[in-house]
This record gives structure tokens, C-alpha cells and sequence, in this order.
């Protein structure tokens, strides 16, 4: 007989009351959102710290259509397998990694932190956005941020991503799976050419000096697993933002 895995849960009370109820007295962080007043368009209005998201001149997401075909150095993924927390934030699902994984860029490491889901995808290439993107978060020791995007189609189910699917978080909980070790090396396509350009956080503040690296190829996810996401979140993109001059690199 297959074992049940112990999942442990928790409430997370700040951000349940924001996901759940909305606007509460006791928040912390104002309130924002995908639509509405509390939509991408206010965001630069919710906070003094949030300008960036009005005024910022290197803003993400953005439509991938000219690009520089450069050399560019590789993508050296050095993830490791690691027990994850599963966090719905009540603005995406949000797996965090414990310390271990790096993705190091011409000699320079960056630690993963974190990986989570929007739909549809927030870049778009020529026009077009694919179902979902996966943004892969890491740090470096200088505070610098680089972000890697996968992009997500509809094909067979992935098995890979299959445990994190199965196990989504409600909005304002967090869990973790006894047993559950996640390789997020396994969750990228085989091949890592990538697309390179300097841009923000997609969400407030809006920070900017994000390196972004989109990964050219896609990974595919059964239709089942894209819709358990969807009855969560079924629109968490920020609109398309000005290029304002950014030379957008793609690896030959
Ligand atoms: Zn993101």
C-alpha cells in the first residue's frame, strides 16, 4: 500500500488576509493586484516605495522581438535536490529552496531561492505569450538579482513538476512534503540558450538591475497541471513594458 506523504501545513495570517479578505486594517503592505484599482496600472501609486512601477525606465516583463545574437556564456545550473516550502503568497504559488543551488555565469554564482508561477507567461516572444512562465529567482553575494524564465506550453505531464502541481498551496498557506525533494535542474528544458537583457521585478516594488535570462526553448506541462494552477491564479501577468532603448542579447 502506497504511503500518504505527511503534508504540513500553515496559515501565513498577513497574506491570508490579503489574498483572502482584501484590504485589511492590520496589513502590513498595502494591497495590490491584476486588476482593478489595485491593478498593474496603480501599482506606482499603492506606496512610496513602489515609484519604480510608474517611473522606472527598465521595467519587465517585456516583448522578446529584436534581438543582438552574441556569444553569450553559458548557464552552468549547479542545483542541487532540496525538501521545498510551498507558499501561495495570494499573488502565485512560490516554492522556495533551501540553501545549495547555484547558477553561476561566467564565473560569477548566484544562489536560487526561489522559483514560482505566473499565468500566462509575462514575456512575450514576438507578440506572443505562452501559458505559463516559471520565474527562477537568485541572489548573488553582491545583492545582485538574476532571473531565469521558463516558459511553459501545453504538452504531456511533466514529472518532474508533477509533485509541485499535486501539492499547490490555498492562498495564505504555506506547506512543506515529508520526503518531497525537489531537483530544480529537472525542471528546465534540455537545451539553456537564452535571451538577456536588464530589467525589473514584475511585481512591487518594480526594483530595477534584474538581470533576466529567458530561456529560449519551452518545457511542456499536461493540460491538468496548468489548470490546477489557473483555479488558483487565472491571470497573474504584468502587461508588456517599454523597451526604452534596452538591447535585447540572444545566445547563438
Ligand atoms: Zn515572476
Amino acid at each position: 500500500m502506497k504511503h500518504q506523504p505527511l503534508i504540513r501545513h500553515t496559515a501565513l495570517a498577513a497574506l491570508a488576509l490579503c489574498a483572502v479578505t482584501g484590504v485589511g486594517a492590520q496589513e502590513a503592505h498595502p494591497h495590490w493586484g491584476y486588476k482593478g484599482q489595485h491593478g498593474a496600472a496603480h501599482w506606482g501609486e499603492l506606496e512610496a516605495g513602489f515609484e519604480a512601477c510608474a517611473r522606472g525606465a527598465a521595467q519587465s516583463p517585456i516583448d522578446i522581438r529584436k534581438t543582438v545574437k552574441e556569444a553569450l556564456p553559458a548557464l552552468e545550473f549547479q542545483y542541487t535536490p532540496g525538501a521545498p516550502t510551498l507558499i501561495n503568497n495570494g499573488h502565485t504559488v512560490q516554492v522556495s529552496m533551501p540553501a545549495g543551488s547555484k547558477l553561476v555565469v561566467n564565473g560569477k554564482a548566484m544562489e536560487l531561492q526561489q522559483f514560482h508561477l505566473h499565468t500566462p507567461s509575462e514575456e512575450a516572444i514576438g507578440g506572443k505569450r505562452a501559458a505559463m512562465v516559471a520565474h527562477f529567482v537568485h541572489k548573488g553575494e553582491d545583492g545582485g538579482t538574476g532571473v531565469v524564465a521558463v516558459l511553459i506550453q501545453p504538452g504531456k505531464t511533466h514529472a518532474a513538476w508533477a509533485p509541485i502541481f499535486a501539492h499547490l498551496p490555498r492562498p495564505g498557506e504555506k506547506l512543506t512534503v515529508d520526503g518531497l525533494a525537489v531537483d530544480a535542474s529537472a525542471l528546465l528544458p534540455a537545451s539553456k540558450g537564452y535571451y538577456s537583457f536588464a530589467g525589473s521585478l514584475t511585481t512591487p516594488p518594480c526594483s530595477e538591475g534584474v538581470q533576466w535570462m529567458v530561456l529560449k526553448e519551452p518545457v511542456k506541462l499536461g493540460a491538468q497541471q496548468i489548470k490546477a494552477f489557473r483555479q488558483l491564479y487565472n491571470a497573474n501577468a504584468r502587461p508588456l513594458q517599454p523597451l526604452n532603448g534596452r538591447v535585447v542579447k540572444e545566445s547563438t
